[in-house]
């Protein structure tokens, strides 16, 4: 479970996020949904590891991961990143890709089973650039799952695929992370990904979560214009 209580960051004395606590269950899937520049992702920052709060603390399953003296360092965190702009490294294999950074003897099995799972086995010695997009994007997901991690961050991870591809890779990153149990905290500014994807739904504006609950209730009752303006362009 990911606990994060009272986060606070500031730029330039500004709070870019502003006292967001949120708390997501093993199995579950978190939209944080808001404009941009409302600070998504300098919240999956501080989470990471990458970023430090001014104040706030994040928990992971009831263990103090980072306050404001004590940080585990991001790579001890157990923690998945899928990002957008996480390119595959060129120079590797789909298969090495998919191993790096994992221990142990049978790396190679690993990134075979993970394969298998996003239906790219095949391609475990062809290099990135033979992979369509939405392919790579399927074995940046086997790779971030490849470690086991007990909390899944994903900031827009399907924005540079097109509508095509999209609906198809988003369902099957679902069934595969909810198979796997973790947490998961996923980023979009598109309310449609939001409603397709989440069990919860944060609803963030400058820096603060306005709303927060089931996709339906959300949608149904806005808390305010907002939310209801934000809404307004799905049907
Ligand atoms: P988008 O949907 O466009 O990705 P976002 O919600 O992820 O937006 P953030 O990247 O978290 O937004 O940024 C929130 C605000 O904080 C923005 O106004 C941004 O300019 C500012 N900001 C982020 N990082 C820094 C930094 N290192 N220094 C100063 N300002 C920053
Ligand atoms: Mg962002």
């Amino acid at each position: 479970r990911l606990e994060i209580r009272n986060l606070v960051r500031r730029f330039d004395g500004q709070p870019v996020v502003d006292d967001v606590s949120l708390s997501i269950a093993p199995g579950q899937v978190t939209c944080l949904l808001g404009p941009s520049g409302c600070g998504k992702s300098t919240t999956l920052r501080m989470i990471a590891g990458v970023d430090l709060q001014d104040s706030g603390t994040i928990h992971v399953d009831g263990k103090l991961i980072c306050d404001t003296v004590f940080r585990v360092p991001p790579e001890r965190r157990a923690i998945g990143l899928m990002f957008q702009d996480f390119a595959l490294f060129p120079h590797l294999s789909v298969g090495e890709n998919v191993a790096f950074g994992l221990k142990g003897s049978d790396k190679r099995g690993t990134a075979k089973r993970l394969l298998d799972r996003v239906g790219l086995a095949h391609f475990i010695d062809h290099f990135p650039h033979h992979l369509s997009g939405g392919e790579q994007q399927r074995v940046a997901l086997a790779r971030a799952l490849a470690p086991r991690p007990k909390i899944m961050l994903m900031d827009e991870p399907f924005s540079g695929l097109d509508n095509r591809l999209r609906d198809g890779i988003r369902d099957e990153t679902l069934d595969l992370l909810k198979e796997e149990g973790a947490a998961v905290l996923l980023v979009t500014h598109e309310p449609e990904e939001a409603m397709r994807m989440a069990d919860e739904i944060a609803l963030m504006r400058a820096g603060r979560i306005v709303q927060q609950g089931a996709p339906y209730n959300i949608y149904n009752s806005p808390a305010d214009k907002g939310a209801m303006a934000f809404f307004s362009d799905i049907n």
